[in-house]
C-alpha cells in the first residue's frame, strides 16, 4: 500500500497551487477567504468562469468535456490546494460535483453537449431539487408531479432546503411521473431551467444570518421531454448514483480545509490563553488525531484500485468526517469562551469560527442524515436485514 504520493502527483501539486497563488494574490485577492457560501455570489461567478477558462473547474472529467482527465489523486491535490490557497467555496460545487457526474454517468450524448459544456465553463449554476416537506431522509416519499404534455414535462410541486437556488440557472428534479405510483418506482429525473414563470423561489434564512438555502415552488413549471436523464421510471437509480457522488470520493479533499480550520482554532487558544486549560488541550490533541485519521483512511482509500473498496471505506467516511467537524465546531466556542458570541461585523457576517460552529450543525444532516448513514453502513456494508420501512 503506497501512503502518499508520487513525484508526477507532486509536480501536479505544485503546478496547481502556483495557480491558484497567483489568482488569490491578484484579480480574485478580494474574495480570498470568503466562508459564507453566498456572499459576493457574482463575483465568485467570475471566479467560476476563470476556473473553467483555465481547465480548473472540474478537473475529473474527461478532457472532451472540459475537464483534464485527472486521476483521483490528482482531484484529492488540487482539493487541498484549492483550501490551501484560501479560495472561496465553489459556487458551483452542486453543479460540477453532483449534476455533471450524473449526467457523465447516465446522460445521452446529445445530453452531454447540452449541459457539460455549460458547468465546465462556470457558466451555469446547478441546485438539487430533491428534498420535500416530508421527503427528505425518506426520499422515495417525493410527490412533486411531472406529467408529460404537448412534448414537454410539466411540474407541480414544493421543493425545499434548495441550496443556492437563489443564484442558480437550472435545477435538477426527482419528481413523480407514474400516476398513482409509490415509493422509489414511478419516480424520474428532470433537468430543468430554473428561471421560467412556473418556478418561485422563496429564501430561507439560517442560523447563521445567511440565506444561502430555499423553499422551491413549481406551478405547471416546463422543460422539453428530452431534458430527462433516463428513462421515465428510472430517477430512483440515477438519485442513489448522484447521492454516491455526494458522500463518496468527492470529499476526500476536503482535509485540507479542516486543517485550516483546527490551526485557526490552536492560534485562538494560544492568542487568549485557553491552551493552558488542560481540557482544552486534550479536546485540541483529539481532533488532531481525528484529523490524521482521517487524512490516512483517505490516503489508503485513494491507494486503492478497486473502486469497489474505495466505495466500501467511503460508506463511513461521511459520518466520520461529519461527527468530528461538529465536534470541532464546539470546540472552537469553547476556545473562544464569550467572545464567540459577539460579532464585529454588521448583518451577522460572523468570523470563521463562530461559523463554523453555527454551520457544521449542517454536516450531519445534509447528504444524509448520521442516522441514515448508520442505517446504510448496517445494510450495505454489513450486510444486516433491511430495517422495516413503512411506506414501501
Ligand atoms: C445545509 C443544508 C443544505 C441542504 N441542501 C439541499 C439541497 O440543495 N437540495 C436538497 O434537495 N436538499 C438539501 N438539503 C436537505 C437534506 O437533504 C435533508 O435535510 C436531509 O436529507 C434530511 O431530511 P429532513 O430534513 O427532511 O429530515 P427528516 O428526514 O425528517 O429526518 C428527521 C430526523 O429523523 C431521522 N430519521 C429519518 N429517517 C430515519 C430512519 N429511517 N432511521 C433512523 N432515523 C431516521 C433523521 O436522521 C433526522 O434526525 C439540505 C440540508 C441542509 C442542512
Amino acid at each position: 500500500m503506497r501512503l502518499g504520493f508520487t513525484a508526477a502527483e507532486e509536480a501536479f501539486r505544485a503546478e496547481a497551487a502556483d495557480w491558484l497563488a497567483g489568482q488569490m494574490a491578484g484579480e480574485f485577492r478580494d474574495i480570498k477567504g470568503i466562508i459564507t457560501l453566498t456572499a459576493k455570489s457574482e463575483r465568485r461567478k467570475e471566479w467560476e468562469r476563470q476556473l473553467g477558462a483555465h481547465g480548473w473547474s472540474c478537473i475529473g472529467w474527461p478532457r472532451e468535456w472540459g475537464g483534464r482527465d485527472a486521476t483521483l489523486a490528482e482531484q484529492v491535490i488540487f482539493a487541498e490546494e484549492y483550501a490551501r490557497s484560501g479560495a472561496p467555496g465553489r459556487i458551483n460545487h452542486i453543479g460540477i460535483e453532483l449534476a455533471g457526474p450524473t449526467i457523465l454517468t447516465f446522460g445521452t450524448e446529445e445530453q452531454k453537449a447540452r449541459f457539460l459544456p455549460g458547468i465546465a465553463s462556470g457558466e451555469t449554476i446547478f441546485c438539487q431539487g430533491f428534498s420535500e416537506p416530508s421527503a427528505g431522509s425518506d426520499l422515495a416519499s417525493v410527490r412533486t408531479k411531472g406529467r408529460l404534455e404537448d412534448g414537454e414535462w410539466v411540474v407541480n410541486g414544493q421543493k425545499i432546503w434548495t441550496s443556492l437556488a437563489h443564484i442558480s440557472d437550472w435545477i435538477f428534479v426527482v419528481a413523480r411521473t407514474e400516476e398513482g405510483s409509490k415509493g422509489p418506482k414511478g419516480l424520474s429525473f428532470l433537468m430543468m431551467e430554473l428561471v421560467q414563470p412556473g418556478i418561485e423561489v422563496r429564501p430561507i434564512e439560517q442560523i447563521n444570518g445567511d440565506a444561502e438555502f430555499n423553499e422551491t415552488f413549481f406551478t405547471d413549471a416546463r422543460c422539453p421531454a428530452d431534458s430527462m436523464i433516463g428513462a421515465p421510471g428510472e430517477g430512483w437509480a440515477i438519485a442513489m448514483g448522484l447521492l454516491a457522488f455526494e458522500r463518496g470520493v468527492s470529499t476526500l479533499g476536503q482535509q485540507m480545509a479542516f486543517r485550516n480550520e483546527l490551526d485557526e482554532i490552536v492560534a485562538a487558544a494560544k492568542d487568549n490563553g485557553r491552551a493552558t486549560n488542560p481540557l482544552i488541550r486534550q479536546r485540541i490533541a483529539q481532533a488532531e488525531i481525528g484529523l490524521r485519521l482521517m487524512r490516512y483512511g483517505a490516503l489508503r482509500m485513494l491507494s486503492n484500485t478497486d473502486h469497489a473498496k474505495i466505495d466500501g471505506a467511503a460508506l463511513s467516511y461521511k459520518i466520520q468526517w461529519a461527527n468530528w467537524r461538529r465536534n470541532l465546531g464546539e470546540l472552537a466556542m469553547d476556545v473562544l469562551g464569550q467572545e464567540g458570541e459577539v460579532t464585529a461585523n454588521s448583518n451577522y457576517e460572523w468570523d470563521m469560527l463562530p461559523n463554523l460552529f453555527l454551520y457544521s450543525r449542517a454536516d450531519t444532516i445534509y447528504g444524509g442524515t448520521n442516522q441514515i448513514q448508520r442505517n446504510l453502513i448496517a445494510e450495505r456494508g454489513l450486510g444486516l436485514p433491511r430495517e422495516p420501512r413503512g411506506s414501501l
